[in-house]
């Protein structure tokens, strides 16, 4: 029985065995696909100042309010396991000033929100996402879509659903939530509690409130499309006329408006019907953030790992229990084939043939079970006898077949 001293935090995993190997064949992918696409990958460290996430994300969005894991270092400075991949990464990219320009990288790693655990909701989740920099550009916005359905659709998730949206222009966001306020001012008493309060902190969220309550005051809304200006418009026709044109479908959801704060313009979210009730695979969006007088705009996205192992489940795709397999597995007996095996066994491993072996002079029955459990193909088996007459025997263990060889032919009968 594991007990808690064995366990990790709680919302936290720990990934092994066969699993770990889907993980490593999702990753190999991205990095296959992003590499396609002209990206370069960037790892930022995982605990920032606080600031950098604040003043990014936003002070009153539900990640800064309630889901950072924030602490005090031990020069008393306030720091926070990242909950998201963009601020740190634009917090790079500002670092290089100039040479930003048409940076186009990504990133995969654990993000920390302390959020209530449940399936498909962890402290501890993964993330794989780009930014790609530059000014808006739907041009840009629909690469980068692209980019995602065709990672998504690599990784062998080919039902997933797009919704796309618009939320202006940063420079119209002010008015756009003005607007929204006077709208719903009026029916502020039919609105949930979190909804009454985002009314003067975060407008917008009250559009994807999931409470029936809300979504009924909220469906009485003209769409946010009606409260922008016409260019703003018009940038979100031009992408939809660019997904089509690169066969991306899209179903316009003009209720989403996504979390944060930097948003701009084009935000997207792709879910996947065998998630349930979290079923948002990934999420996207166009941003402008700014910092004392840098600014940064850019398009990216972040898909969640551990949900695009649930949908990838739901298809029918399982950890390969035979990844971690040998391909030789070696039994030694006695103390002189121990070490002749030990030498031969580093002689493969150079030549690029996984093998193992059991170090603690088991006996042969369970060196043998050992091999089995390994799941090596080949068996190469010594002692006294073998070495004395420079021989091996070789066990093939999907036919069963056994036979001698000599140490000269053993390379070739292994590499057959
Ligand atoms: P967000 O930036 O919150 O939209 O997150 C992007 C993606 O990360 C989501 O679509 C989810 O797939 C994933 N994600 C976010 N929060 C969690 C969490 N607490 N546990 C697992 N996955 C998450």
């Amino acid at each position: 029985m594991a007990s808690k001293n064995t366990q990790p935090l709680q919302g936290m995993e720990d990934i092994g065995g066969p699993e770990v190997y889907l993980w490593q064949s999702l990753e190999d992918t991205a990095r296959r696909i992003f590499h396609l696409y002209g990206f370069s990958e960037i790892r930022t460290p995982i605990p920032e100042r606080t600031g950098i996430f604040t003043h990014t994300i936003g002070d009153a969005t539900d990640i800064v309010q309630k889901e950072m894991y924030t602490f005090e270092d031990r020069g008393g400075r306030s720091v926070t396991l990242r909950p998201e991949g963009t601020a740190g990464v634009v917090r790079y990219l500002m670092g290089l000033g100039q040479e930003a320009r048409d940076a186009r990288l990504y990133y995969m790693g654990p993000m920390y929100r302390a959020e209530r655990p449940q399936a498909g909701r962890k402290r501890q989740f993964h993330q794989c996402g780009v930014e790609m920099v530059g000014d808006a550009n739907y041009l840009a916005d629909a690469e980068c879509i692209a980019l995602q359905l065709h990672l998504l659709e690599e990784w062998g998730l080919t039902d997933c659903n797009l919704l796309i949206n618009t939320r202006g222009e940063r420079g119209e966001s002010e008015q756009i939530a003005d607007e929204l306020r006077n709208l719903l001012q009026p029916r502020k008493g039919e609105l949930c509690d979190d909804c009454q309060r985002r009314l003067d902190s975060n407008v917008l969220r009250i559009l994807d409130c999931k409470r029936r309550e809300c979504q009924k005051v909220v469906d009485s809304l003209p769409p946010l499309t009606e409260l922008m200006k016409a260019d703003s418009r018009e940038y979100f026709e031009r992408l939809r006329a660019t997904l089509k044109e690169l066969g991306v479908d899209a179903t316009v959801d003009p209720r989403l408006v996504r979390g944060l704060d930097y948003y701009a313009h084009t935000v997207w979210e792709i879910t996947h019907p065998a998630l349930g009730a979290q079923d948002a695979l990934a999420g996207g969006g166009r941003y402008e953030i700014e910092s004392g007088k840098n600014s940064l705009a850019g398009v990216g996205f972040a898909m969640g790992m551990e949900r695009v192992l649930m949908a990838l489940k739901s298809v029918g795709v399982e950890p390969d229990e035979n990844e971690a397999a040998s391909d030789v597995w070696l039994v030694s007996m006695g103390e002189r084939a121990l070490k002749a095996n030990m030498a031969l066994e580093q002689d493969l491993r150079y030549k690029g043939i996984a093998c193992n072996m059991d170090l603690h002079g088991r006996s042969m029955k369970a060196q043998m079970r050992a091999a089995n459990r390994s799941g090596a193909r080949k068996v190469v088996i010594r002692g006294d006898d073998e070495i004395e007459r420079d021989i091996l025997v070789l066990k093939d263990m999907v036919s069963g077949e056994q036979f001698e060889v000599d140490s000269k032919s053993l390379m070739d009968r292994l590499l057959t």
